[in-house]
């Protein structure tokens, strides 16, 4: 009997005793191939010899001291490393560390409140996000998610948060409707949104650049992030990107929404800044944040211990100078190429996929009971789990995510390889997957 409280306190779980490149190995020596790792997370695979070796020196030197009291070495230099790479407008932005994603949101939504309130605007305080997504765990990043079924049972302790269309092209998008009209019509949503809630009590809208958990990994339309930026300066409101899942060179460039061209106030970031190897979240504040703060009361209004710890910023900085020494961006984009025909060949046609969608090595299906009338499968059939069941056993990883019961968002399977995936694996993945779509529908 396990005294862990796992997930399932009814399954039996493989114990995992050995990473090997991008391959989980259990104890009765079966091999897993990771083509998720682990929900966007191991991007360098479960034996990067670069950031053990920096993990291992950093422990030798310094593991721990209060950031109370003291900064360090790779804390400092993580972040010179994120600030200089950072979208164009972060300016002399700075990083704070955190401990997982869900932390990370919180923090963002403590600042933007700070923000307003260092500059006198106490009114603003109401959240706009998106239905569906998924921003962590904790009770403000789920108030702030929109997905029905992992709100409700804490629905009663939930803070009121304001939720409008996400960028959703396989559901929202109308017949006929141009990709810039489309983008063009959910951006007007917002600006209603925040003119009828009155923008001078509106903090922030939250989104992330490509939509993760909640939709696979769903793009947003050409120019939408363009028309947010605009209306969020129109009316005072601070855009938060949240790319803890979507950052870190998972869509081809180490910041999702460099390919969108604008800049958000406060960036989260996460899975793959660890990649595994150490937990670490981070956020990141363009400058005219830190101004607000340091023309007002010069303090940061949150804390954790755990922040800015040596080994887990040291791990964090050996993973993205392994992304850039390798050019592994640059690999992201050709395997991402890759793995989005090999999907559109293996499922293109198929009955129950209804929607190829994605970027870069972050990749999804959205599975469907009829492909003509994209009507989604009842979720309580959970097929995504079942397929990540039928792969598991079969020896590949993919990560399912159950549609929202309110016919907002269908079941998908997402896929999303290590950054160094050699081109066989990637195939392999996109056969693997579709034995186990066609084993369990
Ligand atoms: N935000 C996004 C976009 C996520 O995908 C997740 C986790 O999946 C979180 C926040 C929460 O991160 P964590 O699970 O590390 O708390």
């Amino acid at each position: 009997m396990s005294h862990v409280l796992h997930r399932n306190l009814r399954a039996t779980q493989p114990v995992i005793v050995r990473g090997e490149g991008n391959f989980l190995i259990d104890d009765k020596g079966k091999r897993y191939l990771d083509a998720c790792g682990g929900a966007a997370v191991s991007s360098l695979g479960h034996d990067n010899a670069a950031v053990r070796a920096a993990v291992a020196a950093q422990m030798d030197q310094l593991a721990f001291a209060h950031t109370g009291l003291f900064t360090n070495t790779p804390a400092e230099a993580l972040a010179d490393h994120l600030i200089a790479r950072a979208p164009e407008g972060t300016g002399e932005g700075r990083v704070m560390y955190l401990g997982s994603g869900s932390e990370a949101m919180e923090a963002a939504l403590k600042l933007a409140r700070q923000y307003h309130l260092e500059r006198g605007d106490s009114a603003r305080a109401k959240i706009i996000a998106r239905k569906p997504s998924y921003h962590g765990n904790t009770l403000g990043a789920l108030a702030v998610g929109g997905h029905a079924g992992r709100r409700a049972p804490f629905a009663p302790m939930l803070m009121d948060v304001e939720h409008i269309d996400a960028a959703y092209a396989y559901r929202l998008q109308r017949e006929g409707e141009s990709e810039a009209d489309f983008a063009q019509r959910l951006a007007d949503q917002l600006e209603a949104r925040i003119v009828e809630l009155g923008p001078e009590t509106v903090a922030a809208f939250v989104a992330e650049p490509v939509v993760g958990a909640s939709l696979g990994s769903q793009p947003a339309p050409v120019g939408y992030f363009k028309h947010v930026r605009e209306i969020c300066d129109r009316h005072g409101v601070l855009l938060i990107a949240d790319e803890v899942m979507c950052g870190m060179g998972r869509t081809g460039s180490l910041f999702a929404l460099e390919r969108e061209g604008i800049c958000a106030d406060i960036t989260t970031m996460a899975k793959g800044l660890g990649a595994g190897y150490q937990p670490i979240a981070a956020v990141m504040a363009r400058e005219s944040v830190i101004d607000a703060i340091m023309a007002g009361s010069g303090n940061l209004w949150n804390g954790h211990t755990y922040m800015s710890h040596a080994v887990a910023t040291a791990g964090a900085l050996a993973v993205l100078q392994e992304v850039e020494s390798r050019d592994l961006l640059g690999a992201v984009r050709a395997r991402g190429t890759q793995l989005e025909t090999a999907l559109h060949q293996r499922f293109g046609q198929h009955a129950h996929v209804g929607d190829i969608r994605g970027r870069g090595l972050f990749w999804s299906i959205e599975l469907v009971a009829d492909r003509a009338s994209k009507t989604p499968f009842d979720v309580s059939r959970n097929l995504a789990g079942k397929i990540q069941r039928a792969a598991m056993e079969a020896g590949m990883i993919c990560y399912p995510s159950q549609g929202c019961a309110d016919g907002t968002a269908g079941d998908h399977v997402l896929l999303a390889p290590a950054f160094t995936s050699p081109p066989e694996e990637i195939e392999m993945t996109v056969e693997m997957l579709g034995q186990a779509v066609d084993g369990v529908i």
